[in-house]
């Protein structure tokens, strides 16, 4: 691993923090943290901590030592100084005297002595840092220093590596006595750049900036070269079906035991992340799969995201999910079995009884596949997967030089369960339509756009179609989600968008089937290829989305809705309007069938009929047009309807989103037209 100091850089860090009022020595924290937090080698998502000891001036105008340590709630990749809250010094340099401290008694030590009162929470490693004395001192949970430390004999290994260079800290969970012991154990041998906490991850440490960070890169690059000599050829693959399933055949099944996983017949909706290289199918493909990836997580805190272990699933073979479906949801229910029976055995050692977590597993790992992440938002399955990854290559190399080993399985609980660790998760509250995926046809055009607006607005994921690309990407502009090209006429390219969907977050809940476009021509004259065109887009692509749609939801098991753009033409033909109206027409029966063949499976279909909208249906000139030719302004055109309201593109969106949550409502068709009495459905 190379370093990525940069003079230049640093001192251009130090200029644009400097005239913000930020010192040089904070202005350096932050270039030397963002240098580690940009490798995922070294930090992922919130771990790895930072500090740097310096002065600053309160607001009496004395001068204050104080430590500025990472703050709760930062990651190191994109921090500012204001992640870094500054903690008056000597009060966290006197408690090293008491022999323990609780937790909360710790936390209201460090929060009462913040300058800052508004400030984040200091790091739970914060007195790890007080008490060290240098200047600047750095943490990561480094995957080298984790594969050559989580081994029977990691004390061993990291002697052989470092020698005299770097101290060795045995195992306890972070907090107050942790801090206490790397202290004691620094000062036996003062000369150390550095210490290694076993099973956990290192420290180091050093006068100015660039040496404590040049020594965390220096010792992981030993920790990476010990990892190169002497490889075992590791995972000797398992027999699989000759044939693998795919994995948007895979994923809604996933998706859909992860909802049901809760037990009790509850069930709440997840989030799938789906990753795949060569090294994750070695590892998930290996003989011995079920021992090393059950084991337990690389450092303590991941357990927080992603429990101790992942659900480790059977192959799917092509053709026989059937088998796929019975073998996972037993494994599910073993997973939660598991779960509850680890809660039960290290709760009563506990002071203060806790309440038992969810027992939904946040990786599956699936030979013959890859591995996915499960979460409650796209953001939470993903952060599940990059540290499922992670994983996988962290326990790779243990295995390739000796036998992966983590913490005891009390270890483990005692941080999943601590509630400093359980407060860096945060809690929100959820929008009414979180963890839903809503996949959005013709998201490019107004009505599209608007749609997806309304439906992100209520906490929905976005998955926005649309033939042209970039307007695809501006569809999603914002608000997150996919952006993905689809030809909805061609039945290819909408199995590949759903194929996309499902792997970026594994099915789907809501479809809006929305693209359309007007043709027109005089019933008797008009031309065949005009009438199958329409035909094409305006029947047979709803129909070609729905069936993709509905083969998901039913591999979910979790209900679903299937939204349609009809017209007012379906009900209120108007003249020359036959091959427009004509296909929307029989859309509108498609909505019933749909409704009719699939109630059962708790999938409902509904219909918004909207009118007189300023879309790529009806464009500007086209408004001009039929105004001139009924001889009223184009505003009395547009609010021509018995509100004398122009209908906008928001009024149909918030249709949708509507029916999206009507629960007991099936094969309804909403007007949103200001009012047309022709068009009435009746
Ligand atoms: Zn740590």
């Amino acid at each position: 691993m190379d370093s990525q100091w940069s003079d230049a850089d640093a001192e251009s860090f130090v200029g644009r923090y400097v005239e913000a009022g930020v010192s040089r020595d904070l202005a350096l924290r932050v270039y030397t943290s963002r240098l580690l937090g940009g490798d995922p080698r070294l930090v992922l998502h919130g771990g790895g901590n930072t500090s740097v000891k310096t002065v600053q001036t309160d607001i009496v105008g004395d001068e204050v030592d104080v430590l500025c340590v990472k703050g709760s709630g930062w990651d190191l990749g994109d921090i500012e100084p204001a992640g870094l809250p500054a903690v008056r010094l000597d009060p966290l340099l006197r408690l090293e005297a008491l022999d323990r401290l609780s937790d909360e008694d710790m936390v209201n030590v460090q929060r009462g002595n913040l300058l800052d009162s508004t400030a984040p929470n200091p790091s739970v490693e914060t007195m790890l840092h007080a008490f060290l004395p240098h200047k600047f001192i750095d943490h990561t949970h480094s995957t080298a220093i984790l594969s050559v430390s989580d081994q029977p004999d990691g004390e061993a290994i990291c002697a052989e590596i470092f020698g005299e260079s770097m101290g060795s800290v045995p195992y306890i969970m972070p907090g107050f006595a942790l801090a206490k012991s790397a202290a004691s154990i620094y000062r036996k041998n003062p000369d150390v750049g550095g210490l290694i906490l076993h099973k956990h991850g290192i420290f180091t440490f050093g006068e100015n900036a660039q040496e404590a960070y040049e020594r965390m890169i220096d010792a992981v690059t030993l920790a990476e070269q010990r990892l190169q000599k002497g490889r075992k050829s590791v995972f000797v693959a398992a027999d699989l079906p000759h044939e693998i399933a795919a994995v948007e055949a895979v994923a809604p099944i996933l998706r859909g035991l992860s909802a049901t996983a809760l037990g009790g017949g509850a069930w709440r909706r997840m989030v799938v992340d789906f990753r795949t290289r060569p090294e994750i199918l070695n590892y998930v493909n290996g003989a011995e799969v079920g021992r090393y990836s059950q084991v337990g997580v690389v450092t303590p805190d991941h357990n927080i995201r992603i429990k101790n272990t992942p659900v480790l699933l059977p192959a799917p073979e092509a053709g026989n999910l059937a088998a796929f479906r019975d073998g996972a949801q037993a494994a599910f229910e073993a997973f939660a079995q598991a779960y509850g029976d680890y809660f039960v055995r290290h709760n009563p050692r506990q002071a203060v009884s806790k309440t038992q977590l969810d027992p939904v597993p946040r990786v599956a790992l699936v030979p013959g596949l890859g591995l996915f992440g499960i979460g409650d938002s796209p953001k939470s399955a993903a952060v599940a997967a990059d540290l499922a990854e992670n994983t996988v290559d962290t326990i790779t190399d243990a295995e390739a030089i000796g036998t992966y080993e983590c913490v005891s399985e009390a270890d483990m609980f005692d941080i999943e369960y601590w509630s400093l660790e359980q407060a860096k998760l945060g809690k929100s509250s959820e929008k009414p339509m979180a963890r839903q995926i809503v996949a959005i046809t013709g998201a490019g055009g107004a009505i599209g756009q608007a749609i997806a607006q309304a439906f992100a607005a209520e906490g929905a994921t976005i998955a926005a179609l649309d033939i042209d690309a970039v307007a695809a990407a501006d569809a999603i502009d914002g608000i997150g989600g996919a952006g993905i090209a689809c030809d909805v006429t061609d039945p290819a390219s909408v199995g590949t968008a759903f194929a996309q969907i499902c792997e970026r977050f594994g099915g789907v809940d809501v479809l809006v089937s929305n693209a359309g476009a007007a043709w027109s021509g005089r019933i008797g004259e008009v031309g065949m290829e005009v009438l199958r065109k329409s035909f094409e887009l305006n029947f047979f692509a709803h129909q070609t989305v729905a069936q993709k749609a509905v083969k998901i939801m039913q591999a979910q098991g979790t209900g679903g809705a299937l939204l349609f753009n009809a017209s007012k033409q379906a009900v209120h033909p108007g003249p020359d309007f036959g091959p427009y109206g004509l296909p929307k027409a029989a859309t509108l029966s498609l909505v019933r069938q749909y409704a009719i063949d699939y109630g059962g499976d708790g999938i409902r279909a509904n219909a918004v009929n909207a009118d007189r909208i300023r879309s790529g249906l009806l464009d500007e000139d086209m408004i001009a047009a039929r105004a001139a030719a009924r001889g009223v302004s184009e505003a009395d055109y547009m609010a021509g309807n018995l509100l004398h309201q122009e209908v906008r593109a928001a009024d149909v969106a918030d249709a949708f989103v509507y029916l999206a949550k009507a629960a007991r409502t099936t094969a309804a068709v909403i007007t949103v037209d200001g009012g047309n009495i022709a068009a009435a459905l009746r």
